[in-house]
């Protein structure tokens, strides 16, 4: 609002001017200027000569015939093609968006990173995600999870004015405790993130309980200690309050043993947290299978016995590629047969 409110300035025009337009792109959520019927048309035109105003063009819609989870996919003003889900639980709408196009971080499990990071994503090209499954479902988003596309921390300044604009007063005011960043464990971020003081809360991916395991998923874990990333999410629960949440994905075979379970229970002793277990979701590139049930089940019950709270993330939107990366993926492989 300050750095709009300086803009309006220098073109001449009234500070209210500023709260209009900012009304009009974070409240009513307006795709241009021409929306803007209260402006008058001189200062909508002199606006289009100045600025590109950024939205998302939707190109696919899915909707789950299992749960109402609709998978969207969305084009970008470079032709870059992204995705966003909606899922709908008994708390609200909760909306998973992209933070970048691509990804670079690597993990061995995952459909987003295979091929690679093509660029960053703005901060209006993440609130757009949310703001047009607010306009084409017709249902209010109460909670945001940065789990899509991308790791977000790699995109850090971006997803911090991301952030504010979509927690502020004047815009959708989403409640800080209703978002949720997930991370592969870029220390530093972690550290900065905690720095902001916000209400957030912090999603940090392991997937394996010790550091040898970890770099054989995940190519971050050569660039950072597995004791330095759990020292990061001690210091971002002393700075916030906020309670950790570990993202575990079951891999059949590879981290799903009673030892596993006994070694990730002592790591995590003693730090406030809270365990999501994921069956992971085979991906056609990569040879992981998901545990049976009964190892899902029994792996929850060793952490629990330990003291750990854990859940099983209940699987959503099976029938419409729900998963990371995967509707975008087979788009793109798509595009580029014809
Ligand atoms: N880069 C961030 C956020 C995006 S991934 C991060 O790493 O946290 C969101 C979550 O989905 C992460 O925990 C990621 O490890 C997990 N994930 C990715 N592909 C998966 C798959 N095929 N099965 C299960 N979980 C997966």
């Amino acid at each position: 609002m300050e750095e709009l409110t300086d803009e309006i300035a220098a073109l001449g025009e009234k500070p209210f001017r500023a709260k209009q337009l900012y009304q009009w792109m974070h409240q009513k959520l307006a795709d241009g200027f021409d929306e803007m019927t209260n402006l008058s048309a001189s200062l909508r035109g002199r606006l289009k000569e100045s600025y590109d105003y950024i939205h998302l063009e939707p190109v696919d819609r899915k909707i789950s015939a299992l749960d109402g989870t609709e998978k969207y996919l969305f084009r970008l003003g470079d032709g870059n093609v992204i995705e966003s889900v909606l899922m709908r639980y008994h708390h609200g709408n909760s909306v998973c968006i992209s933070s970048q196009a691509g990804c670079r971080m690597g993990c061995r499990f995952c459909a987003s990173t295979i091929g690679g990071l093509t660029r960053n994503l703005l901060p209006s090209e993440m609130l757009d995600q949310i703001y047009q499954i607010q306009k084409i479902s017709g249902e209010r988003v109460s909670n945001v999870v940065v789990m899509g596309t991308g790791e977000p921390l790699d995109n850090y300044e971006n997803l911090l004015r991301f952030l504010r604009i979509l927690t502020n007063e004047h815009g959708l005011h989403i409640s800080q405790r209703n978002v949720t960043v997930s991370t592969c464990g870029i220390v530093e971020k972690i550290r900065a993130l905690a720095d902001e003081r916000l209400q957030i809360t912090l999603a940090l991916s392991l997937h394996a309980s010790n550091q040898e395991k970890r770099k054989q998923l995940m190519p971050v874990a050569y660039q950072y200690e597995l004791r330095d990333v759990l020292d990061a999410c001690r210091y971002y629960f002393e700075r916030t309050g906020r309670r950790i949440t570990f993202e575990y994905s079951l891999v059949g075979g590879v981290n799903d043993t009673d030892t596993d379970a006994k070694e990730l229970a002592g790591l995590l002793a003693g730090l406030n947290c809270h365990v999501n277990l994921i069956p992971v979701n085979p991906v056609r590139e990569r040879d992981f299978v998901q545990p049976d049930r009964s190892v899902v089940l029994a792996f929850q019950k060793k952490l629990e016995q330990r003291g750990i709270n854990a859940t099983i993330r209940r699987e959503m939107g099976r029938d419409i590629a729900g998963a990371c990366g995967q509707l975008r993926k087979s788009y793109l492989e798509k595009s580029q047969t014809e």
